[in-house]
Parts: structure tokens; C-alpha cells; sequence
């Protein structure tokens, strides 16, 4: 084999035995001193006995695991693994006419740790968050256009921002192959402009799929406030659902003009729609009470380490206060977070303070998630974070 060998400490390999996709630094002896950020490593137990293999990074975590067994990582591998992800796209019916837009890789939740990989249409947008999966962008890109049925032409390649800073490896996002003018996605029957080559992450949150289609359903007659809009998502889904208003905010100028072309794109000249750049803790600060009818907070990360969750809970707490205090009496708050480092019953403990703080009567009606197309490896608790609570606020 031609791979360099990493010898974890004595008893160490319990996780690998349970199939948890990461080694930490801190498991491993003394490293042979030529490995390279990217390699493919074999990783082996302290009496030898070989664990798997997986890409070396440095960092707290140090390696993280492709395979289980001690093989070869051949361009096979990727196609085998993508095919997997394919057919388990496919069962859940997310290609269809009136749906083009779909999660195909997400990392660890596919076994394929450090790559995640966005279809839109005929493109996919292929991102690496770790070295090895970087080197490997030509391979997967080359495997991505072989896939029967999933039809894609183009592949973009956009790590600029996603790949250790520390790592220098100069990614220069940019097409591998191919080359696409249409930008237009379609979710759920709706369009969508998905700015690839400068939106924030893939261009466009798949993540919130479901929770807009269920914030259509409770649309009706409302007036809606999307909070930190970005391409407006959730407010196009509104107003399809036959919102009475629909108000946009988010402190990007370019996310609100993403917004209002998306609106047109959907609801050409239609009035109910309006977008706001401003601050939310502003917004939410000046608006009269009582203006809306159902508020929807899915703010960004606020806490993206562990080290940064208390402050996190603290803006967790203060956003919702804002948004419980101010909705109508029998309105409805759609409220999220992102934050891998934050946990569903500290978020939930979160939104029970600002309720608290509020003194108004609030249910919970639905404890949102992501969707199934950002599955959770089992193996891997850690793949778990998106969570989300649709409140009845009397
Ligand atoms: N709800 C969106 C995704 C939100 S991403 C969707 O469904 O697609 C988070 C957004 O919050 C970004 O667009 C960012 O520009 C915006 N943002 C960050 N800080 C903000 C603040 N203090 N006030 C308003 N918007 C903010």
C-alpha cells in the first residue's frame, strides 16, 4: 500500500470501531514527518491493526475517514459513493420537473467527509471544507457528468472561502467543466436566481426546502416579516401561500436585491412585496407592535465554534425576545438555528428564555429540522444542525 501510516495511542480506536468519521490530533502518535496536508492516510490501531483510510489534515481534527477498510482511494471509490448518494436522492423524488435544486453530497451524512456537493439544474456546485477533498475536485467533477439520470453538464468549484485559511491553497473558484449562463433553479414549482459565482455558500440555502413549504401552508391572510431574508425563500414561498404582505429584511444590500429579483422572478409587478436592507435588531426595534402577523428568524450561525456558544444563546434569546414580543396575538414565529455547536435543547432553552422574558402565552406547534437530503450519518451526531420551532403566539 502506498499510503503513509498513522498509529493512534492505545485505546484510541474505540470511535473508528464505531465508525465516527474523524481522528483527533490528540489520538495520534508521533507522525511519520513527510505526510502532507491532503494525503491519503491509512490509519491503524497500536497493535497494528489497520482501521481505514482518510484524508490528513492539520488540525484538531487530524484525519477524516473515507473507508473502513485499508483500500485504495481510486476514482472508483468516488463514483461508487456518489452513486450512492444518487439513489438515495432519487428515493426521495427530489428531481422533478418542478424541482431542480437539491443537496446531492452532504459531507460526513454521505461518508464522504469534507465534501458537499448542490445541484441546480444542470450544474453542480462542488465545494471542499478539507485539503484532501480539494486535491480531489477533478476526479469527483470527472465522476459527477458519468452519473446516469442525474444529468449534470457543468461543475463548479467553489472553495475560496471553505477551505483552511492555514492550508494556503490558493483555491480559485471557477468552472471544471463546462460552463453555464442559466441560473435559474426551480424549488417546489417556484424560481429561483442561484448566484453560484458569488452567493453566500452554494448560492442558495437547499437546507430550508421543507420549512418553506410549511410556511406557505400557514401564509394565508398573514403578514409576513422574513428576517435576514438573504435570497428571499422563504418570502417568494409566502407569497405563493396568499400572504397578505410580505415584508424582506436582511443587512446586505445584495441579498435584498437577490430578493427583489427573485419576487419579480415569480410574481412580476405584484405589490405585497417589499424589502428592506437594515440591521434586524433595528428593524425589529422600530417596528410597531402588532405589524405582523408571522415573523420568521433564520439569522446565520451566530456561534460557528464552541468557544463562541455562549454569546450565541445570548443573540439566540435577544433575537426571539424581539420577535415573540412584536408579533400579533395569534400570530406565528418561525424561528432557527444554524449553529452546528449549539444543541436543539440549548437552542430550545434559548427560545424559552426570550418567551419568558415576553410574558406572552407561546406553544410550539412543529420542531423543524433539516431535510432529508442533508441526511445525518448515524455514526456521526455531530451532522445534526439545523433546528428550528414554529410558535403559536397568543
Ligand atoms: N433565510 C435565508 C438564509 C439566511 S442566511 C434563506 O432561507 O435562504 C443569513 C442572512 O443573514 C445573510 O443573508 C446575511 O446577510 C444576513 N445577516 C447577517 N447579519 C444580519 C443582521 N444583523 N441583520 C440582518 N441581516 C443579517
Amino acid at each position: 500500500m502506498k499510503y503513509k501510516t498513522l498509529t493512534l495511542k492505545r485505546g484510541k480506536e474505540e470511535s473508528l470501531l464505531r465508525f465516527h468519521p474523524w481522528v483527533f490530533s490528540g489520538a495520534l502518535t508521533a507522525m511519520p514527518d513527510d505526510v502532507e496536508e491532503g494525503d491519503i492516510v491509512r490509519v491503524v490501531a497500536s497493535d497494528g491493526r489497520p482501521l481505514g483510510v482518510g484524508h490528513f489534515q492539520i488540525g484538531s481534527i487530524a484525519v477524516r475517514m473515507l473507508s473502513f477498510f485499508d483500500i485504495e482511494i481510486t476514482p472508483l471509490f468516488y463514483r461508487q459513493a456518489l452513486e450512492q448518494a444518487w439513489k438515495m436522492r432519487k428515493a426521495l423524488g427530489l428531481q422533478r420537473p418542478d424541482n431542480s435544486a437539491f443537496r446531492l453530497v452532504h459531507g460526513e451524512g454521505d461518508f464522504l467527509p469534507g465534501l458537499v456537493v448542490d445541484i441546480y439544474g444542470d450544474t453542480a456546485v462542488l465545494q471542499a471544507h478539507s485539503p484532501g477533498m480539494h486535491f480531489a475536485r477533478e476526479i469527483i467533477a470527472g465522476q459527477l457528468v458519468k452519473i446516469e439520470g442525474l444529468g449534470v453538464k457543468n461543475v463548479y468549484y467553489k472553495s475560496e472561502t471553505t477551505l483552511p485559511y492555514k492550508a494556503n491553497l490558493d483555491a480559485v473558484n471557477d468552472y471544471i467543466i463546462g460552463h453555464s449562463d442559466n441560473n435559474v433553479a426551480v424549488e417546489n414549482g417556484l424560481k429561483f436566481n442561484i448566484d453560484w459565482l458569488r452567493g453566500q455558500k452554494t448560492g442558495f440555502f437547499v437546507d430550508q426546502r421543507d420549512n418553506r413549504s410549511l410556511l406557505e401552508h400557514y401564509s394565508a391572510g398573514r403578514r409576513v416579516l422574513n428576517m435576514f431574508c438573504y435570497t428571499g425563500g422563504f418570502s417568494v414561498y409566502a407569497m405563493r401561500g396568499g400572504a397578505s404582505l410580505v415584508h424582506s429584511v436582511d443587512s446586505s444590500a445584495k441579498a435584498v436585491a437577490l430578493t427583489d429579483a427573485n419576487i419579480e422572478l415569480n410574481f412580476p409587478g405584484d405589490t405585497r412585496h417589499k424589502a428592506f436592507a437594515e440591521d434586524a435588531f433595528k428593524y425589529l426595534d422600530n417596528i410597531q407592535p402588532e405589524a405582523y402577523d408571522l415573523i420568521v428568524l433564520d439569522p446565520p450561525a451566530f456561534a460557528k465554534h464552541r468557544s463562541a456558544r455562549r454569546n450565541a444563546l445570548r443573540g439566540y434569546q435577544k433575537l426571539n425576545a424581539a420577535g415573540i414580543s412584536k408579533v400579533a396575538p395569534g400570530g406565528i414565529v418561525f424561528t432557527f438555528s444554524c449553529s452546528q455547536a449549539v444543541s436543539r435543547e440549548q437552542f430550545r432553552l434559548a427560545v424559552f428564555s426570550a418567551a419568558a422574558q415576553t410574558g406572552r402565552k407561546v406553544r410550539i406547534l412543529h420542531q423543524l429540522t433539516q431535510p432529508a437530503d442533508h441526511p445525518v450519518n448515524i455514526y456521526h451526531p455531530e451532522g445534526e444542525y439545523l433546528k428550528g420551532l414554529i410558535l403559536y403566539v397568543e
